[in-house]
């Protein structure tokens, strides 16, 4: 743990592996997918709002656990081709899964649609694994259908529905998949040691807007631990603060600009010194006069929008606000004002708070700690997936001028190798149609997830991935 390199960390798993079950109807994928996610075996017949749910499940049985997806069970029907329809799922299978799946019935034999999946297959590089279905007694094995002109390497023998030779299916998908179980607790090393490492708020905002009164209201008498390296020109100071036992670093613009004796504080001057602090930082702390929202503060606002990094609002100066108010019609007019201003920044918590006074400094840290473990998180693939089917059935999107209808395939959350220690959500959508979704409908998708996961501070990016 202790020599651990931060810069350098030991791969990692990108995420929990997806294996993609694909076949023709009928041959049992339903069973399999029960079978492999533990469930009990009710549900293979489809009913309406069955569907749904069996699109994705994770299969503890091996020695780590991995993700199961039944392709049949998402996306578009297309009516009547069943060409068409297993094409679409062998191929979103190829573009997301780790393993392919593939499950033929050994009773039925080969059917020309087995024949069209295995061509398409046999392209992927991907291992892929060919399971054959309804294998449940020595009997029904003397029917000898030829699968090895399939030309898959590893093939099994199951029987879905009664339970046979599942556990060696099991085996063989994790021998494939390359399951280790130490790869968890060094998941878990790495992250426990950054936890250990302090969080970085960047605190920005124009001259005057009280950044360096909240310095001082939070570093207090901290702040002598500051030591200046003489001759080093440095675009910010940074203040190491605890809070209730956690470790912070102020990345503070404001102390430096004082350093600096730039009395006439060019705007450009501002934005390329808030810029530098933006990029290094684990969430933004953007502080503006709210007494005085000016378009300086937007820019700055922009500014973080673009770097896409995690942002907090704090509405300073809130005790000259409509003084003459009541509390809660205070507190009411600045937000719905604020949310006004920064449209475009909804999705940040807005603090009220009064520097100069000590006022509410409390509610920053709260705010941090809210971002934190929103980031922590994040909804397995299995509730995305369904919040965002449930959100297109209801308002079905269009794609461009032509008007067709948008449909979703499959979203995941893109993981990174070395995720930054507050991690932006990018979502990736597998769609009919990749071209000209329109904006206005990735803004209701993101409203739809954040009723399920509201991600305080984190902005969203989104990929969508599909034919043009
Ligand atoms: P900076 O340029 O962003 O670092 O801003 P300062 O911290 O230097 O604050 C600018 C001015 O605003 C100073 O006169 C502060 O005393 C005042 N100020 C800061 N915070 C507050 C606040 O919450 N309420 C009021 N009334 N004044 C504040």
């Amino acid at each position: 743990m202790d020599d651990y390199d931060i810069d350098n960390p030991p791969p990692l798993p990108t995420a929990t592996p997806m294996v993609a079950i694909v076949g023709r109807p009928n041959v049992g994928k339903s069973a399999l997918f029960n079978r492999l996610a533990g469930r009990t075996i009710a549900i293979v017949h489809d009913r309406p709002g069955v569907t749904r749910d069996r699109l994705i499940a994770t299969c503890t049985k091996a020695i780590a656990p991995f993700d199961i997806m039944d392709t049949g069970g998402i996306g578009e029907k297309i009516e009547d081709d069943f060409y068409q329809q297993v094409q679409a799922e062998a191929h979103l299978a190829m573009d997301v899964a780790d393993l392919i799946l593939f499950v033929v019935d050994g009773v039925a034999g080969l059917t020309p649609v087995d024949l069209e999946l295995a061509r398409i297959l046999r392209k992927t590089t991907k291992p892929l694994v060919l399971a054959i279905n309804k294998m449940d007694s020595e009997k029904r094995r003397m029917h000898g259908v030829d699968f090895a002109k399939l030309g898959f390497e590893d093939s099994i023998e199951v029987s879905a529905a009664h339970g046979v030779r599942i556990d060696q299916l099991v085996g063989l998908l994790g021998k494939r998949l390359q399951l280790k179980p130490a790869v968890r607790s060094r998941e878990a090393d790495r992250e426990t040691f950054i936890k250990k490492q302090p969080l970085k708020l960047a605190i920005v905002g124009r001259p005057n807007a009280g950044k360096s009164s909240l310095v001082n209201a939070l570093a207090g008498k901290q702040r002598t631990i500051v030591s200046d390296v003489a001759g080093t020109t440095r675009d910010a100071i940074d203040i190491p603060i605890e809070h209730r036992g956690r470790k912070y670093q102020l990345i503070d613009t404001a102390g430096m600009r004082r350093k600096a004796k730039i009395h006439d504080e060019v705007e450009t001057f501002s934005s390329m010194q808030a810029t530098k602090s933006i990029k290094r930082a684990d969430i933004c702390l953007l502080m503006v006069d709210c007494s005085n929202i000016t378009m300086q503060d937007r820019k700055i606002a922009s500014i973080i929008v673009e770097q896409q990094k995690p942002c907090i609002l704090l509405l300073n100066k809130f005790d000259l606000f409509h003084p003459g108010m009541g509390q809660k019609d205070r507190v009411e007019e600045l937000m719905e004002q604020a949310g006004r201003e920064f449209f475009f920044m909804r999705h940040a918590p807005f603090v009220a708070l009064s520097a100069k006074e000590g006022q509410h400094l409390d509610k920053v840290f709260k705010a941090v700690v809210q971002v934190e473990e929103g980031a922590a998180n994040p909804p397995g693939t299995g509730v995305l997936n369904r919040l965002l089917q449930r959100a297109i059935e209801n308002a079905p999107g269009t794609t461009g001028r032509s008007g067709k209808s948008f449909k979703l395939l499959y979203a995941t959350i893109k993981k990174e190798d070395k995720p930054p220690r507050i991690p932006v959500p990018q979502i990736v959508l597998f769609a009919n149609r990749a071209d000209k979704l329109q904006e206005s409908y990735l803004r209701h998708l993101e409203d739809v997830i954040r009723t399920g996961w509201p991600a305080p501070g984190l902005p969203f990016t989104w990929e969508v991935r599909g034919k043009t």
